[in-house]
């Protein structure tokens, strides 16, 4: 029975254990009048983002396996790091804080002149903040093992997690939410064709692929990249997916080639709100009184809705959104809601 991924293949993965930061499935709701105004498919929303803990999103879901993960291996400090406007670091710093550990973040830039958006909230929550003072994202990796270095020199005990969380544990925490979310659309007679998330790191994506192909789900996942080019979002999606797979013992799931991507509503930049992504956040403010995100769930939402327009979704009955969160970014961008 080895070398497939049948259900019964899927029964015998060791289940990583969780912290337990999340009680219980994220709601699974019908959007009918955001679908009635996109003129496309049966909508439903799979909010992530009302996860209760750290103002919720999908980073939540790997850092409930992570910090398990950390006090299983004795650490008593986390050290991460991305933009200061980074949903990851916000979200580390609010599990620090609620498994009593040090926090050490490291963002690239300066140092903004306000504080705000989640780097206020990572503040409030504890972390210890530092600044590259250079533009380049990369130079963030050498500045977390010199903090985590540092905080060992301490006496700490520090646990590390890769530059936007993007970790084998991030991508199995989003396959065991395919699993969730599978039974919430039977329990409400939901039966989606297509799955549509943001691509930022990819692991999310790459989860997504991986649970749907595990637990056999009847639907295709398809990203809209905020970040890079489609062939670079593709090939990463791939490789996370093949790591996870291996780190569970299941075979990977997807060739590079196979992953659905879409590009095209990057707009001006990675955290610049677009045009297309504004109009899509006024539309699901309006229709449903729900709220995107201008990075991610905006720029994710005005992808569906320019591919249903170009009849990608004509045939599917019903479409899932993820709303992966990120609200927190709306205070710091007042431009992506005039
Ligand atoms: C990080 C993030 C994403 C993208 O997830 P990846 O796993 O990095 O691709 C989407 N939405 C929000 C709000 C995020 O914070």
């Amino acid at each position: 029975m080895t070398g497939t991924a049948s259900p019964i293949a899927a029964c015998r993965f060791a289940e990583p254990a969780r912290f337990g930061l999340i009680p219980g499935p994220t709601p699974f709701l019908p959007a009918p009048a955001l679908a009635a105004a996109l003129g496309g498919p049966r909508l439903w929303i799979k909010r992530d983002d009302l996860i209760p803990f750290g103002f919720g999103g999908n980073k939540i879901r790997g850092l409930d396996l992570m910090l398990a993960d950390a006090v299983t291996s004795g650490a008593n400090a986390l050290v991460t790091g991305a933009g200061p406007l980074s949903n990851h670091v916000r979200s580390t710093a609010a599990a620090a804080a609620r498994a009593g550990m040090r926090m050490v973040a490291v963002y690239w830039g300066r140092a903004p002149a306000e504080l705000q958006g989640n780097h206020l909230l990572s503040v409030l929550w504890g972390a210890e903040v530092r600044f590259t003072d250079d533009n380049d994202r990369s130079s963030v990796d050498p500045e977390l093992a010199a903090a985590a270095a540092r905080l060992a020199g301490e006496g700490a005990r520090p646990y590390v997690i890769p530059r936007g969380g993007a970790s084998t544990l991030g991508v199995i925490a989003h396959a065991l939410a395919v699993r969730e979310t599978l039974d919430q659309a039977r329990a409400a007679g939901a039966r989606p064709d297509a799955v549509v998330v943001a691509v930022g790191s990819g692991g999310t994506l790459a989860g997504w692929i991986l649970g749907s192909q595990l637990f056999c789900a009847p639907w295709r996942v398809e990203g809209v990249t905020v970040s890079r080019p489609a062939a670079e979002a593709r090939a990463r999606v791939a490789e996370l997916a093949a790591d996870a797979a291996a780190a569970l013992g299941v075979p990977a799931p997807v060739t590079a080639d196979e992953v659905v991507v879409h590009d095209g509503f990057i707009g001006d930049g990675y955290g610049r709100p677009s045009e297309a992504g504004a109009e899509a956040l006024r539309l699901a403010a309006r229709a449903e009184g729900v709220l995107l995100d201008p990075t991610y769930t905006a720029k994710a939402l005005a992808g569906y809705r320019a591919l249903v327009a170009a009849g990608r979704f004509r045939g599917d009955r019903e479409a899932l959104f993820l709303h992966t969160g990120g609200e927190p970014s709306v205070f710091v961008r007042p431009e992506a809601v005039r």
